[in-house]
């Protein structure tokens, strides 16, 4: 693959509505004759009844495997096994990201076609083609990119609204970040996750995720604590599974997420969500940027609302914690990590001086605004 070109890819199709889970099977039926459903027990107790009635009624058997969370090596092997043992053709992910990160990988390597079926808007994991693989203890290990994307994304905006709404706010943290990320790259003209230059319409995409959600976010949330759905959910449910999944990977990742992909390499933040984390990394992004400080303030005050932490205490650290904050920017700054993709070098140093600058400055701009004062983060 050549490093001139710009590139832009999606799923093969993306269905969003209230009730959508009721047409799965409909939309399974042109991608194979024998899907294997991957579902927790869990989800597969909330939604299990539906999936099934949807697949009889399109005509379609009914398998199920379990998922067992972390989407290690381990897990994703398991999972090859059970779609070659069940000689499924096409892999089906019912739930959230850790499912859908083990199955799309599971899929590409047993050869078949995969789809998934997002439970939750809490990350922006579904319609890329690449998956996040950590270790069993939840480290980030690499990401596994695949030739293509799903062929299929489904998400019944009900059953997310049904979902704590915890996971929505996360979804928020992790699709802000992409328009950082997506104006980050495109101003260094740096390589994105699909594997060219960005497109206009990658890096136009990030953008429409975060004016989205600055618009609709906390009427959404207000919504989803109420199990409702309404015009707002449904545009914060497109901007965090569609908008910021095309965002990322054609827009490009930079600082934020490699910040994430740093603070997974301590136990400290373990229990921390993945969107919660990206916000950490999203506002160190800012700082190492120099960003006009009213950017940062509304940053801050707006994610704040939103539920999102923006200091080290809510992830487990502190500013006095040098060993961990050294050991989550040599990480985020580790080779071939996207923070190289910001439009001027970052090293390790600047990372620990910037995640140290946030708890001061978080602290003071919330106290100004009459924000609550941060809970610290106990790892479990
Ligand atoms: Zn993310």
């Amino acid at each position: 693959m050549t490093r001139a070109l710009r590139t832009v890819i999606s799923p093969g199709r993306y269905v969003q509505g209230r009730g959508a889970i009721h047409q799965l099977g409909d939309y399974l039926k042109p991608l194979g004759a024998s899907p294997l459903i991957i579902a927790d027990d869990l989800v597969w107790g909330l939604v299990g009844r539906d999936v099934e009635a949807s697949l009889k009624a399109a005509g379609l058997p009914v398998a199920r495997e379990r998922s067992r969370g972390i989407p290690s090596a381990g897990e994703v092997d398991r999972l090859v096994a059970a779609i070659e043992a069940a000689g499924a053709d096409v892999a089906v992910a019912v739930g959230g990201g850790s499912t859908i990160d083990a199955v799309k990988a599971a899929g590409h390597l047993a050869g078949i076609r995969w789809a998934n079926c997002p439970t939750v808007a809490s990350t922006d994991a579904p319609c890329s083609a690449l998956s996040v693989i950590y270790t069993e203890s939840g480290e980030f290990e690499e990401y596994r990119f695949f030739p293509r994307n799903p062929d299929l994304v489904l998400v019944d905006s009900q059953v997310v609204a049904d979902a704590p709404v915890a996971t929505l706010v996360a979804g928020v943290g992790d699709a802000l970040a992409t328009w950082l990320e997506a104006r980050a790259t495109a101003q260094s003209n740096s390589p994105t996750m699909a594997g060219g230059l960005p497109t206009l319409t990658g890096t136009a995409l990030a953008q429409l995720s975060w004016d989205v959600l600055w618009e609709n976010a906390l009427p959404a949330i207000d919504a989803v604590k109420d199990h409702t759905v309404t015009p707002a959910v449904e545009k914060v449910i497109e901007a965090n599974t569609l908008l910021s999944g095309l965002g990322f990977e054609s827009g490009g990742l930079a600082a934020a997420h490699a910040i994430h992909n740093g603070l997974t390499a301590v136990p400290h933040t373990h229990g921390v969500a993945h969107g919660q984390k990206v916000n950490i990394g999203s506002l160190t992004q800012l700082v190492l940027e120099g960003a006009p400080s009213g950017d940062i303030r509304d940053f801050i005050t707006f994610t704040t609302r939103v539920g999102l932490p923006t200091t080290l205490t809510e992830v487990g650290l502190s500013a006095d914690d040098e060993a961990a904050l050294k050991k989550v920017a040599d990480a985020a700054t580790a080779e071939g990590e996207t923070i190289h993709s910001m439009p001027f070098d970052v090293r390790s140093e600047d990372v620990v001086s910037a995640l140290k600058s946030i708890e001061r400055l978080a602290v003071r701009i919330r106290s100004e605004a009459s924000l609550p004062t941060p809970v610290p983060h106990r790892a479990h």
